[in-house]
């Protein structure tokens, strides 16, 4: 490992310092959603004990010292993704939200009977359902880029199948069930080329890798705070001015119209024309505390010690008999999927829990990735800066003890 002192992060996160079952908690979980540090913890106590009022409202103090603070994190998003404009970051509940209002709005101006929407097959549900259901409402059709047995996606047969009525490109940044690193910059450029916009689902992209999203060129990109250490229920669509510009709203309600009469409702500019109701304010005010931690940190070594993390897990696990790991390409990051013959994942999981363990089972919201290889459900593993090779140890024993207690 580098010179990245993860002892000295773990006392930035008090849920890391608990014990569950008379075990030291060992939170390897961290793609479903990552631990606060005590920064974003401060922030949203602050926010509650201090600064709370309704947004864009009212003229008192309050309310503009909160008006105030929310478009800030507005900003501090945009800074962090490098988006041109704040009119471009649309404040949602989280990933999930993003990609429905996308697939509404989007789908409302754009897609219509006969017209394709294309994703992969190793997405997240959230990047599949609201296309399917876009599909069914508009007569359109759902097309599925393959990944080879290595987890690897098909770029050719992506690239394929990009057709005359194909309306956007869907896909992860990072696999939740893989963590293979997408060559988004490179679909992008092959989309452009046929005239077709790109989604970057980034809820897993946005930790582990540096988001540009002029560099990335792409159209849109979706992810949720709370995996990026900030509070739950907080998210963020980046979308190009003059998409979301075109778009019309999705939901309706206070702060997204201009006026509202009888005769008819006009709608508010970008990004309130897509912030219907009272903002999350203090979760956006989490997040920017959030990006203000990971700024905080040494970039470069972080992501370096995450990266060792990642590929001593993946060694470790491998010495295991009978285990099998999912997703052997490259370049991969910050999830490790495996299987264990014999043993059903979620036995081993409940068993991992008992000695304080937690570890991810199920199909990982990827049902069509889970039935490409062939499985009902994976164990999943995801390291994050705050973890330790000595973790990693302890999960390596234990789950050699779990294969001797279930399969001798
Ligand atoms: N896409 C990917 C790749 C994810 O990992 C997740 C969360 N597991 C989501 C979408 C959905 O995120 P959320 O539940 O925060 O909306």
């Amino acid at each position: 490992m580098n010179t990245f002192n993860s002892t000295t992060i773990r006392r930035d996160f008090p849920a890391l310092q608990q014990q569950v079952y008379g075990k030291p908690l060992i939170y390897l979980d961290s793609a479903a959603t990552a631990q606060k540090p005590q920064c974003v913890i401060d922030t949203v106590n602050a926010m509650h004990t201090q600064w709370n009022a309704n947004v864009h409202r009212a003229v008192h103090y309050l309310a503009v010292q909160c008006t105030e603070r929310y478009e800030q994190a507005r900003e501090t998003v945009r800074r962090f993704i490098h988006a041109l404009s704040a009119q471009e970051i649309i404040f949602t509940s989280g990933t999930t939200a993003a990609i429905n209002l996308l697939a509404f709005s989007f789908g409302e101006r754009w897609v219509g009977a006969g017209d394709e929407i294309l994703v992969t097959e190793a997405e997240h549900h959230s990047n599949i359902v609201p296309w399917q259901q876009l599909c069914a409402r508009k007569g359109a059709t759902l097309k599925v880029a393959p990944v080879d047995d290595s987890g690897r996606l098909q770029t050719d047969a992506l690239a394929a199948l990009i057709g005359e009525r194909t309306r956007l490109v869907c896909v992860a940044h990072i696999s939740n069930v893989l963590g293979i690193v997408n060559p988004v910059k490179e679909i992008v450029q092959l989309a452009h080329a046929r005239g077709v916009p790109v989604l970057i689902d980034g809820a897993q992209g946005i930790v582990h890798e540096p988001v540009d999203v002029q560099a990335l060129g792409c159209d849109f990109y979706a992810f949720s705070g709370h995996k990026l250490y900030a509070p739950t229920g907080i998210g963020v669509l980046y979308g190009k001015e003059r998409y979301l510009e075109q778009m019309p709203p999705w939901q309706g309600g206070g702060d997204m119209i201009a006026s509202v009469s009888f005769a008819g409702t006009t709608f508010a500019d970008l990004p309130l024309k897509f912030e219907a109701g009272t903002a999350n304010y203090i979760g956006a005010c989490g997040l920017a505390a959030a990006i203000g931690y990971m700024e905080s940190l040494p970039a470069a070594e972080a992501h370096r010690y995450e990266q060792a993390l990642a590929d001593y897990t993946v060694r470790r696990l491998s010495a295991i008999e009978g285990l099998r790991m999912y997703g052997a390409a490259t370049p991969k990051t910050g999830v490790v999927s495996f299987t264990v013959d014999g043993v059903h994942p979620l036995d081993a999981a409940t068993i991992l829990d008992k000695s304080g363990i937690a570890i991810r089972t199920g199909h990982l919201c990827a049902e069509p990735l889970m039935r490409r290889f062939g499985v009902h459900g994976m164990l999943r593993v995801s390291p994050a800066f705050y973890n330790t090779p000595d973790e990693i140890d302890t999960l390596t024993a234990a789950l050699q003890k779990v294969r001797k207690m279930i399969l001798f």
